[in-house]
């Protein structure tokens, strides 16, 4: 995509921090960072969304974020990080190019657990009826 700001890195138009590359993938240092380290992961195809992506190219994404996680916590000396994405702007997500963040972490940081982003509080009472639902959803 010719006015994405991530094909751009991808083609050497916009300077970035690269610390991983190979055939499917990129990873580079997020320029304004949560934690030191916080490092972005992209497929080198522009996909808007994780869920544009079939399951080939979001399992090729993976086993990069994977070993890029393995270097950023193994270089940093870390003891944990948050691995994930926003999936579209309702979640958050700011650049429309699929993006895995790894955010360092340590203890005593401040930071909360990646499932305390958003709390809607909704009831438990039809988890019966949402677990059918999603279950006839995957193909
Ligand atoms: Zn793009």
């Amino acid at each position: 995509m010719d006015n994405c700001i991530f094909c751009k890195i991808i083609k050497g138009d916009i300077p970035a921090k690269i610390v991983y590359e190979d055939d499917f993938a990129i990873a580079f240092l997020d320029i304004s960072p949560c934690t030191e380290g916080h490092t972005v992961v992209i497929p080198k195809q522009h996909f808007e969304k994780f869920t544009d992506m079939d399951e080939e190219d979001a399992g090729k994404l993976f086993a990069s974020v994977n070993k890029v996680a393995k270097a950023v916590e193994k270089a940093l000396n870390l003891e944990g990080s948050n691995i994930g994405l926003n999936n579209g702007k309702a979640a958050g997500q700011e650049v429309p190019h699929v993006h895995v963040h790894i955010i360092p972490r340590k203890e005593g940081d401040n930071g909360g657990a990646i499932q305390s982003i958003v709390k809607t509080y909704p009831k438990t009472d039809n988890l019966e009826e949402l677990k059918e639902k999603i279950k006839e959803s995957v193909k």
